[in-house]
């Protein structure tokens, strides 16, 4: 006999929302991670009283007013604007691309000079429909920017060529003919000054959480606790990879605790060089402006993904989404399963767009 409405595989914030909204609208919900904490890549632990991002720097924003109220039902945000500085070499450069960056980069002082320095280098190597993001960023922002700022630091991100990648992947940074350093776009943005995992564990009041709970190896047993189940793990894995696996992208952090109060003045640095082998380096404690008399470092490492590692960024080229579409069509033959989330959905989701497919699939089910 069922004792859940819903089981939930994955205590991230896919699952947690939907957790959330489930037990909200009175529906009884077990929620389990096979890790050991809830949160998923969200996760924040304190160190020297800093709130530690495990996975990777997780800066919340979004252009909608619901999803902007929604979460700070369950965290107090703060202000804090994402402004990463790329270290080329040992010079810097204010991203996204803007005024500071062309004046860094090619000492143009107005708009006018900088649309034409970009027009000028694209010139020679103008596509008029990009196809991958080399063509893409040339297109963009010329090609010493591309060279500097872009080649380097994607490849290394995602281990292949930039003439392999989907152009999509550079169309997520703005380019700015204004002297502004915000990386997004969005109307809201904000750290949540308890960190991410309080906000979780917020979420899932009213809800029963079993970590270190491994559901692909206790399928049988899981399968007879709810009525329904929300899949937010890997697809592939779901269906024991039977048309191979597809490809993530994973990261590996080196973390250090400094016994100094400020680094590198800012919460991230990008390493924008070939050479360098990390991607870039965090100091946590800028998140949520710390004035810890220590500061902790992270050094972020992408690697291929293997099996047993946490995957974190699906690789959306051409061959992966078609093998995801055959995956889907499987998932779409069972009901009783909603599929969700980044590697549930094999989609490059950013947080609120997390949140807004989880209340959409919600909608559906009623
Ligand atoms: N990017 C880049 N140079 C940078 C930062 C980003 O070329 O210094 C490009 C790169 O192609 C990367 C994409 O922008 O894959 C998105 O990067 P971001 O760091 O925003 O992604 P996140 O890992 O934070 O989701």
């Amino acid at each position: 006999m069922a004792v859940y409405d819903y089981l939930i595989v994955g205590a991230g914030l896919y699952g947690a929302v939907t957790a959330q909204q489930l037990c909200e609208a009175g529906k009884k919900c077990l929620i389990i991670d096979r890790r050991s904490h809830i949160a998923g890549n969200l996760y924040t632990e304190q160190v020297e009283g800093i709130q530690v991002h495990r996975y990777g720097a997780h800066i919340f924003h979004t252009d909608d007013p619901a999803i902007w109220a929604y979460v700070n039902r369950f965290a107090r945000f703060n202000h804090y604007v994402n402004s990463p500085i790329a270290n080329y070499k040992g010079r810097l450069y204010n991203l996204p691309f803007n005024m500071n960056t062309f004046y860094a980069m090619w000492g143009c002082t107005t708009p006018e000079q900088a649309k034409a320095k970009i027009e000028e280098q694209r010139r020679s190597r103008y596509t008029d429909t990009p196809k991958n993001l080399e063509e893409q960023a040339i297109n963009l922002v010329g090609a010493d920017i591309y060279e500097m700022l872009i080649r380097g630091y994607t490849e290394k991100q995602w281990g292949r060529p930039c003439s392999e990648l989907p152009s999509f992947i550079i169309q997520r940074l703005p380019v700015r003919f204004t002297y502004d350093n915000n990386y997004f776009n969005s109307s809201y943005q904000g750290v949540p000054v308890d960190g991410y995992t309080k906000m979780v564990e917020n979420m899932l009041d009213g809800v029963d959480v079993r970590l270190g709970v491994d559901y692909l190896k206790n399928r049988d047993a899981l399968g007879t606790a709810a009525k329904r189940v929300v899949y937010t793990g890997p697809i592939d894995a779901y269906f024991d990879y039977c048309y191979g696996p597809l490809q993530y992208r994973s990261l590996r952090f080196e973390t250090e605790v400094l016994d100094c109060p400020n680094y590198q003045g800012n919460a991230v640095v990008n390493y924008t060089d070939r050479e360098t082998p990390y991607t870039r380096i965090i100091e946590h404690k800028h998140f949520v402006f710390g004035t810890q008399p220590k500061t902790v470092i992270s050094k972020e490492y992408s690697t291929e993904w293997n099996k047993g590692a946490e995957p974190y960024y699906p690789i959306n080229d051409g061959r992966n989404n078609r093998l995801y579409a055959r995956y889907k069509a499987l998932a779409m033959q069972d009901e009783r399963i909603i599929f969700g989330g980044r590697l549930g959905a094999y989609k490059y989701y950013d947080m609120d767009v997390a949140i807004s497919k989880a209340l959409e699939a919600l909608q559906k089910i009623g």
